[in-house]
């Protein structure tokens, strides 16, 4: 039974891969990996009230920092899962410059974050979910590839995004469920 889920968990991953490689060949397997931790973080994070979204740096297949959201416990407004792993990034190498990691995160990043990544300097962004209302990777604006900022990279949307919008939708509907009780 674990063998045969396992071998379809590998299959759909190889699937994801191959589609996601269509649009952006730089993405590699790693990055899925990437996206599935940020994803149980992520999940984890909304079990504690907070709104489900997790992010990872990661240089190669390194973990150099991840967090989840954190803006109920910090009282933190730049409490965005983005914010805090670039900020434990750079204090664990020791410098503000990301150019040879990347970033992923479960929803696409706000305007406020986008503009960290771009002046982090990151090499690449994956993120999973898309946001009409608040993205800025895309939906709003396109911060990471507007030609006017000093620095750009790409970036792959959609990666494991019915998961992560999934988490999204559970969390609110949990959190309307309990206020109209
Ligand atoms: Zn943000």
């Amino acid at each position: 039974m674990r063998r045969l889920m396992w071998q379809r968990n590998r299959r759909r991953n190889a699937a994801t891969l191959a589609a996601h490689k269509r649009d952006h060949e730089w993405i590699t397997n790693v990055d899925l990996k990437m996206m599935r931790r940020a994803l149980n973080l992520a999940r984890a994070a909304g079990l504690c009230g907070e709104i489900p979204v997790a992010a990872i740096v990661y240089r190669g297949e390194e973990i150099i920092s991840e967090a989840a959201n954190d803006r109920e416990a910090s009282n933190d407004p730049a409490g965005h899962a983005e914010l805090v792993a670039l900020r434990l990034a750079g204090a664990k190498l020791g410098r503000w410059r990301l150019h040879d990691c990347r970033l992923a995160v479960t929803l696409e990043p706000c305007p406020m974050c986008a503009g960290a990544i771009v002046n982090s300097r990151l090499q690449a962004l994956v993120f999973g979910a898309s946001d009409p209302k608040g993205g800025a990777v895309g939906s709003l604006y396109h911060i990471p590839q507007d030609a006017r900022l000093n620095h750009r990279l790409p970036c792959a949307a959609g990666v494991y995004k019915a998961e992560a919008s999934g988490l999204l939708k559970g969390f609110f509907a949990q959190r309307r469920a309990f206020k109209s009780r």
